[in-house]
């Protein structure tokens, strides 16, 4: 292994848009190929031709692209072991499936739907969970081992349906070893001869995937924890061929928010929030939201996706794909399964907007604002951004943090309107407006010192003039220092909004 060139794979089906799940298996792969300056490759698992979702394997590409993760390797980029694409690969697990029965370790299984129907009540009845075909029950079978040579000839050339089956051998304690899990072991009567290659003309997951994780030179399988049960399977099948095997490192499960059962769609429609990278619309009209769509920034997300079930043993949170592929191990990733926490994913992305230049930003707002019909100079867009940012884990949370900077407040907080408006507020207004007036350079500094001296001068206190002047210019006791809102919207719009309250607030 130690002279092996590192190349993995990550091998979706497209058989809907990829759960964020998928990605982190993604992640996980890319980062173990950089680090080891190996080769990541993109496969597409596409032998299910009843699970196939048209625009799934475009979602797949994109969702990578996005998130920073490059394709050594694959559908699109072509490569060395090309097609990538297991539907372009068929002959390849025709020829080999063929090699197993040639050599007694698969059969022909010509068990008709009824029949293994049958099988299934049978079973049933006499108070077992599932028929299971397998050394048991291979033997009363229909199929090249219980039938004759001539009669396998006779099906076979007339052309009616038939499956591989694989062959598992008797009484064999299997131990293998996973990075993450350790040693496992399997007793094979346990197992049952899975089908191979199908009626259909193509092979099933677990065919196709040895072979062209040996065809493509895998050295690591690193997949979901969903893929252990088959890993038995998958041994013994190289075995089979006389093959060694890859290793294998089965990554855990995403949980819900609460700890409880696997992270699904739902649990992210019920609390709002995604659990797809982007959003999907489906062809049959099914729809999912994006974390793309939902204003997360791809860093954030990669950061997220990286701490699920991975930790670097340290106290550091924040990574970028640079710290990342340095300090990710494999060893490292733990056993049990990660839950996944909204909250901590807003935060991350609270951390990766703090980050960015307050030019970008206003940039990404001004879209936001455009769609509003709204247009303001890039320069007041970025100190206004300088004002609020802080406040922010969103760039669409902006507009609620600064409607005010463009529109007049149409309401006064009632609760404010009680607690900080009486008889006297009106004509105290007029004096501050005069004052306000009065500046000529209508700058915060300005302001707060002219309204200071008259607070000292009129014995007034600072929450009794600067609550209600607050409450004048935006409408309730919320937004950034008041003095800068004031600059910023300008002494024309401050006065006017001061007159304004004074005419309509009712004590
Ligand atoms: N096509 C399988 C999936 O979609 C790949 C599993 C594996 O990596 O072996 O999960």
């Amino acid at each position: 292994m130690k002279n092996q060139k590192v190349r993995v794979r990550f091998a979706p089906s497209p058989t809907g848009p990829l759960h964020m799940g998928g990605l982190r298996t993604a992640l996980f792969n890319y980062l173990f190929a950089r680090q080891h300056s190996g080769v990541f490759i993109l496969r597409i698992e596409d032998t299910d031709l009843n699970r196939f979702v048209p625009g799934t394997e475009e979602y797949i590409m994109e969702s990578l692209e996005w998130c920073g993760i490059e394709v050594d390797e694959g559908v699109k980029k072509g490569g060395t072991f090309a097609p990538y694409r297991q539907s372009e690969r068929k002959e390849f697990y025709r020829e080999h499936a063929g090699m197993l029965v040639h050599e007694g370790k698969a059969y022909y299984a010509f068990d008709l739907p009824e029949e293994l129907e049958a099988k299934r009540e049978e079973a049933k009845r006499n108070g077992q969970e599932n028929f299971q075909y397998d050394l048991h029950s291979r033997m009363q079978m229909r199929n090249s081992l219980t039938m004759d040579q001539a009669a396998t000839k006779q099906w076979l050339a007339s052309g009616k349906p038939y499956v591989i089956r694989f062959r598992i051998p008797e009484n064999r304690e299997l131990h293998f070893h996973d990075i993450i899990r350790g040693e496992v072991s399997v007793d094979s009567n346990t197992l049952d001869d899975k089908v191979l290659y199908k009626s259909d003309g193509m092979p099933t997951y677990h065919l196709a995937n040895i072979v062209d994780d040996y065809l493509m030179e895998i050295s690591h399988v690193i997949r979901g924890e969903e893929w252990l049960p088959s890993l038995p399977l998958h041994i013994l099948i190289y075995e089979a061929f006389g093959w060694e095997p890859p290793v294998f490192a089965h990554l855990p499960l995403l949980l819900k928010p609460s700890g409880q059962g696997k992270l699904s769609k739902r649990d992210g429609d019920k609390m709002g929030f995604p659990v797809f990278p982007l959003e999907w619309n489906g062809p049959d009209g099914e729809t999912a939201q994006g974390y793309r769509e939902s204003g997360y920034y791809p860093e954030a997300f990669v950061n997220i996706l990286a701490m699920l079930g991975w930790n670097p043993g340290t106290d550091q949170e924040i990574f970028s794909m640079e710290e990342l592929i340095r300090a990710f191990s494999i060893e490292r990733v733990n056993k049990s399964g990660a839950r996944f926490d909204p909250e901590k994913a807003r935060w991350y992305n609270h951390h990766y907007l703090q980050q960015r230049p307050a030019e970008i930003l206003a940039a990404e707002f001004k879209t936001i604002l455009g769609n509003k019909g709204i247009r303001t100079a890039d320069d007041r867009l970025v100190k206004l951004v300088n004002m609020v940012k802080e406040r922010l884990s969103f760039v669409h949370e902006m507009w609620n943090e600064t409607w005010f900077f463009f529109r007049a407040p149409e309401q006064y907080d009632e609760q404010v309107v009680k607690k900080r408006w009486n008889a006297e507020t009106p004509g105290m207004m007029k004096k501050v407006r005069s004052r306000l007036e009065g500046i000529h350079l209508f700058t915060a500094a300005e302001m707060e010192h002219s309204l200071k001296s008259f607070m000292e001068e009129e014995g007034l206190g600072m929450g009794q003039v600067m609550n209600a002047l607050r409450l004048a210019v935006v409408g309730t006791l919320a937004g950034p220092g008041m003095f800068d809102i004031c600059e910023w919207i300008g002494k024309e719009e401050t006065l006017r909004r001061i007159d304004r309250a004074i005419a309509t607030i009712r004590v």
